[in-house]
């Protein structure tokens, strides 16, 4: 039987903090201003993603022990009615996929509270004492249009029946016409771009299984 996919972006969607943003904290105010002024610069289409996601992790030097406690800031921040959600719609035949430009140690035990197997993000690399040892630049995700590449390479191996990717963001937003439904997430940030060009747009997981039903 063909799978019917579901893809989730992490930051934001699933959990309420970005990420990159947390790892940024733990390094002080002036990584932090560092890094939020590359994501700016990126937002703006100054930098292209590559370029920031480079620089954002050589400032940052994200070791093991920071992944842990960032990867803990996930879960105590997780969507309102997500667990749940997620379980209902897995018995109704979805196999959830979380779509990411995060890093998959660091949404490891997220996505397995949920019951997710897979994991599309970025994977980081660590000495065996644990510190920073850079990261796999290669992952699409780490450049622009990045989500859209994972969509069809998920096709390619999966020959999904349907594809329904969740986000709020921008480069989410870059999976429509890859995807067989985008639906904007509101329940964190609003973006009026999302909100614009997503065939539907929700503000709760609660929210989701309704809409699958139709889909
Ligand atoms: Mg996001």
């Amino acid at each position: 039987m063909k799978p019917k996919l579901l893809l989730l972006d992490c930051d934001s969607t699933l959990s309420s903090i970005e990420g990159i943003d947390e790892l940024a904290h733990l390094r002080g105010p002036d990584v932090y201003r560092e890094v939020v002024e590359q994501t700016n610069r990126a937002m703006n289409g100054d930098l292209p993603i590559d370029q920031t996601f480079e620089l954002r992790l050589q400032l940052i030097q994200p070791d093991a022990d920071a992944c842990c406690k960032v990867a803990m800031r996930y879960l105590e921040n997780l969507a309102p009615h997500v667990e749940q959600t997620i379980e209902l719609l897995r018995g109704r035949g979805w196999t959830p996929i979380v779509v990411s430009g995060g890093f998959v140690q660091v949404i490891g035990p997220l996505a397995q509270r949920l019951g997710i197997d897979r994991i599309e993000a970025v994977p980081l690399r660590f000495h065996p004492d644990g510190r920073y040892a850079g990261y796999d630049s290669d992952y699409p995700t780490t450049r622009n249009g990045g989500k859209a590449e994972v969509v069809r390479q998920l096709r390619e191996e999966l020959h999904p029946e349907r594809v329904v990717m969740v986000g709020d963001g921008i480069s989410d937003l870059e999976t429509v016409g890859e995807v067989d439904l985008f639906v904007g997430f509101t329940g964190f940030v609003r973006r009026q771009q999302v909100v614009d060009r997503a065939a539907v747009v929700i503000d709760s997981f609660e929210q989701l299984p309704a809409l699958l039903e139709t889909a």
